[in-house]
């Protein structure tokens, strides 16, 4: 069951993303060559505690860490480790927050240092599916138009969308119905309604779209060790359109404007 929020809890959920949205900016901040995953994770802890919030992932289900951190061919749901960041490393830097009982839930993927442009494609156009799918969020709108919008620019561009592990609702608990795919038919599936909040989190691979888990029982990767890209926004779904409650003044991975303008678009 979709369980909608009324005003007075999308502007709680607001205050949760926002927090969830800041952190994911300071840690995005830290990533450089010689950073270990565990110094980001002990930095998105504090910032969330200091806050007066919890970092919603420690403990769920058993998890052990504030973050995910998910390096290359690691997609979802990478372990902190004494790993170091090397230049030419991508990392999904995944942060929840739970706050005044409500739960904010936000990835990006961040280039370390100089990246193959290659690898920085793929993250560009995660960010892209992400966007296209966030303006599918108006009321009457179909949860297929969603994964359409991800999955039609991905393919498009010959990337491949993970299909075992996907979005969802979100509120008071992290994970809500619906499930949200990144694959779908355009206008299937349930009807969007004003009061839905959903997180959003395109999964994309340059290789396969087949996955594995290791034998820590979480980090998922690519079954063919290519790399992948996720981003992720918490949305609520209003009567205007779409609200994103995680922006915090976001940067993105690359230069975008120079790629659009040489793209023509
Ligand atoms: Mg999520």
């Amino acid at each position: 069951m979709v369980i909608g929020k009324s005003k007075r809890e999308i502007e709680k959920m607001r205050a949760a993303g926002r927090l969830a949205g800041e952190v994911r900016e300071a840690l995005r901040a830290m990533v450089r060559p010689g950073v270990t995953t565990l110094e980001l994770d002990a930095a998105a802890e504090r910032m969330i505690r200091d806050a007066g919030a919890a970092p919603t992932f420690k403990g769920y289900r058993g998890f052990p860490y504030s973050i995910c951190a998910s390096v290359n061919e690691q997609i979802v749901h990478g372990f902190p480790s004494r790993y170091a960041l090397k230049e030419g490393d991508i990392i999904s830097i995944d942060v929840g927050a739970t706050l005044g009982g409500f739960v904010g839930d936000t990835a990006t993927t961040v280039p370390v240092g100089e990246v193959r442009e290659d690898w920085l494609e793929l993250i560009r156009v995660a960010e892209e599916c992400l966007e296209r799918a966030i303006r599918q969020c108006h009321p009457g709108r179909r949860l297929g138009d969603i994964g359409w919008a991800v999955q039609s620019l991905a393919e498009s561009r010959g990337y491949s969308i993970v299909r075992e592990y996907v979005g969802h609702g979100i509120g008071r608990r992290m994970h809500e119905d619906p499930q949200i795919p990144n694959y779908g038919k355009p206008g299937t599936g349930l009807k969007l309604k004003a009061g839905y909040v959903f997180a959003i989190e395109p999964m994309l691979n340059i290789g396969t779209h087949h996955t594995k888990t290791l034998a820590d029982g979480w980090t998922v990767v690519t079954l063919d060790g290519q790399p992948s890209a996720h981003v992720e926004h918490t949305v609520a779904i209003t009567e205007e359109g779409p609200e994103v409650l995680t922006r915090a003044g976001e940067k993105y991975a690359e230069p975008r404007a120079e790629a659009a303008a040489l793209s023509g678009v």
